[in-house]
């Protein structure tokens, strides 16, 4: 049996943001991962400025500076200044991870009992603390929080996406709203070193309504992305993941037991984001275990943007319903 006083499972930017804090006070933890990293991570990899401070990660290399949004509404199209970055999942999660310096064990957890006030993940390793940061399917959410948290599905979220080498990309960032039935949105994302990332996702209840599939709104956004120029004849296979955008959250703590990012369900509500909620809800929990104060995630905003257009289009589409 491997203790320690902390249990991290997942090693995405909420698990290594925790990590990263809980180690600098020199407190013992472990990072579980079912991936050998660098491992593929499905994400446009949009971060804010915020973000960046709140990592203090200016000088990471693989920062990419979006000036630009190419913002498009039916047939609108406005650009919009953004002091957004982008990045490659592939490479931040792993930076993330090295950088905290926690021990990290390549494991698939199964079972996660608690026994006399510890906890036991697969009877391999026994903790004081758990943090949950397993993303969307979760096993601690799916032992401890399932019940008292359950996830609201008219919030879930259903995404396509692929990241690909692309010498010939255009190296501005463009955004389409509701194109070819969409309830949400599509995006073209220029990456480092000739990389681009395609995606669109969107509600899931309401693509059901609506009697549209993800894949058909995939193909329309191909499509129109071949018409524009943006890209070529390319093969492409996109791979989709779910996820949750931020509704009321019940529990998030119980006991010494937490979760934090895509397993509490802290995506923005009008874009989407993450990354950021993930991050500052790792760097909250391991404050409340630093200094023994109860965890909120209260502080963590639940949009991305504040800007008078997207306010717009939060109250005028069924996206943001
Ligand atoms: C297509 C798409 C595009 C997106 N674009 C953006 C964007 O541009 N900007 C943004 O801010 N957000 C974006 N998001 C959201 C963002 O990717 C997530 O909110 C963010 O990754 C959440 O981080 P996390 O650390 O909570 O979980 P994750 O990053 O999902 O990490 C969870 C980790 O847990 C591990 N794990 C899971 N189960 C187990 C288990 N049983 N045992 C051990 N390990 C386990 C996984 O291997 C994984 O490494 C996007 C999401 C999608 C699907």
């Amino acid at each position: 049996m491997i203790e320690t006083e902390v249990i991290i499972i997942g090693g995405g930017p909420a698990g290594s943001s925790c990590a990263w804090k809980l180690v600098e006070k020199g407190i013992d933890c472990i990072i579980l991962d079912k991936s050998i990293f660098p491992r593929p991570k499905l994400c446009a990899g949009w971060i804010t400025s915020k973000v960046v401070k709140l990592l203090k990660i200016e000088d990471y290399p693989g920062l990419d500076k979006l000036n630009h949004f190419i913002v498009n509404v039916w047939k609108l199209k406005m650009k919009f200044k953004t002091d957004q970055f982008s990045i490659r999942r592939f490479k931040f999660d792993e930076f993330l991870l090295k950088r905290s310096k926690a021990k990290l064990v390549q494991h698939s957890v199964l079972e996660i009992k608690k026994e006399n006030g510890f906890f036991l993940v697969d009877n391999k390793f026994k903790c004081k603390y758990l943090v949950g940061a397993g993303g969307t399917n979760c096993p601690v959410y799916a032992a401890f929080f399932k019940e008292s948290n359950p996830r609201d599905q008219n919030y879930s979220v259903v995404a396509l996406e692929q990241e690909l080498k692309y010498e010939e990309r255009d190296d501005k960032c463009h955004i389409w709203f509701f194109q070819n039935k969409l309830p949400g949105y599509s995006w073209y994302v220029p990456k480092q070193n000739g990389f681009v990332n395609l995606g669109i996702g969107g509600k899931s209840r309401v693509l059901k309504k609506k009697g549209a599939s993800i894949t058909d709104c995939w193909d329309g956004f191909i499509s129109n992305l071949k018409e524009k120029g943006l890209i070529k004849n390319l093969e492409l296979n996109p791979q989709g993941y779910v996820y949750y955008l931020r509704n009321e959250v019940k529990t998030c703590q119980i006991d010494n037991c937490f979760i934090v990012g895509d397993a509490v369900g802290l995506a923005t509500q009008d874009l989407g984001e993450g990354i950021g909620p993930a991050i500052e809800s790792g760097l909250l929990v391991a404050d409340s275990i630093i200094n023994h104060v109860p965890y909120s995630i209260d502080s963590i905003s639940e949009l991305s943007i504040n800007n008078w257009f997207f306010i717009f289009l939060r109250y005028f589409s069924r996206l943001f319903r």
